[in-house]
C-alpha cells in the first residue's frame, strides 16, 4: 500500500507492500507517491514499512519514469507498536464519526477495527477504503509501523462469532453502571489480546444484551456518564492500554 508520510528523525515514513534486500524497487502508485507527492530525491533516506512491525531504512539511488530504486541501509523494531492485540468492534456511526474513531483508535495503538451493524444502528453502510485510508494516514502521523486492519462491516451475529480466542472481552454497556463490571475487573494486566465492543448512538437492544450475556460476555460500565459512542471507544481503548501496561 503506497502512502504519503510524516517526518520522523528527518525521514519520510512510507508504507509499502514488501521490501527486498539489498535493493528494492518501487513501481506504480508507490513510485508516484515517493517521487511526486513526497518529492524525494536521489540520496534521500526513507523509512519503508511493509506492515511487519519493523522500520526499514533505505537510500534512494535512482529514479526512472516507471520506478524508483532504493538500497537497504538498516532496520529496527518500531518502538511504537504495542504487544497487546486490541481489537475494537465498533458499531457503524453517523456521518464521519466512524472515521474519527478509526483515526483515534489507530493513534492509541489498536491492531484491528471491526465495524458492525446492530439493531439500533442508523448508518448502514460505509466505504471500507475511506476507513482504511484514515487508519493509514493516522499510522503515518503517529509513527507506527503497522496500519491497523479495518475489516469489512459485519452483522451483530457475525460479530459475536468473532469474539472467541481473546483473553478478555469488554462489552461496554451503559446499563451496567449499577451492577456491572468495571474495565479493571474485565481486563487483566497480563492479557495479550482484548476485544472491546461499543454500540451505536442508540445503544444495544435488550435482545443483543441478552445474547452477549448468554455467551459469557458480561456488561462493563465506563462510568456514570453516558458517553457518545466515539468517545466511549476511544476512552475505553485508552484505559485498556493503560491496564495492560501499554501507556508508556
Ligand atoms: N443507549 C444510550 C442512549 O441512547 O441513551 C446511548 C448509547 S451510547 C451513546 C453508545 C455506546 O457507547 C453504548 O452502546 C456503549 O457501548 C457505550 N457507552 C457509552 N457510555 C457508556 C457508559 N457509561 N458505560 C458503558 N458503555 C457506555
Amino acid at each position: 500500500m503506497a502512502g504519503v508520510c510524516n517526518e520522523k528523525k528527518g525521514m519520510k515514513r512510507f508504507f509499502v507492500d514488501k521490501t527486498d534486500k539489498p535493493i528494492t524497487v518501487l513501481k506504480g502508485e508507490e513510485r508516484r507517491h515517493l517521487a511526486d507527492v513526497l518529492r524525494a530525491r536521489v540520496g534521500d533516506t526513507v523509512i519503508l514499512c511493509p506492515n511487519d512491525g519493523k522500520d526499514y531504512i533505505y537510500r534512494i539511488t535512482s529514479f526512472t519514469k516507471d520506478s524508483v530504486t532504493l538500497e537497504y541501509v538498516s532496520e529496527e523494531n518500531n518502538p511504537t507498536e504495542t504487544d497487546l492485540k486490541l481489537s475494537v468492534f465498533c458499531a457503524l456511526l453517523k456521518g464521519d464519526k466512524t472515521e474519527f474513531a478509526v483515526q483515534k483508535l489507530t493513534e492509541l495503538g489498536v491492531k484491528k477495527i471491526i465495524p458492525f451493524i446492530s439493531d439500533y444502528t442508523v448508518q448502514r453502510s460505509e466505504k471500507n477504503d475511506r476507513l482504511q485510508r484514515a487508519a493509514h494516514e493516522a499510522s503515518k502521523q503517529c509513527g507506527r509501523a503497522i496500519v491497523p486492519e479495518v475489516c469489512r462491516i459485519v452483522s451483530f451475529s457475525e460479530m459475536t462469532e468473532m469474539l472467541s480466542g481473546y483473553d478478555s472481552v469488554v462489552f461496554a454497556y451503559e446499563g451496567a453502571y449499577a451492577d456491572g463490571l468495571r474495565i479493571e475487573d474485565a481486563v487483566k494486566p497480563t492479557d495479550n489480546s482484548v476485544a472491546l465492543i461499543v454500540g451505536p448512538e442508540g445503544g444495544f437492544s435488550e435482545k443483543e444484551v441478552d445474547v452477549l450475556r448468554s455467551l459469557g460476555h458480561m456488561p462493563v460500565t465506563l462510568g456514570k456518564r453516558i458517553l457518545r459512542a466515539e468517545t466511549a471507544s476511544v476512552a475505553a481503548a485508552a484505559v485498556i492500554m493503560y491496564i495492560c501496561g501499554e501507556w508508556k
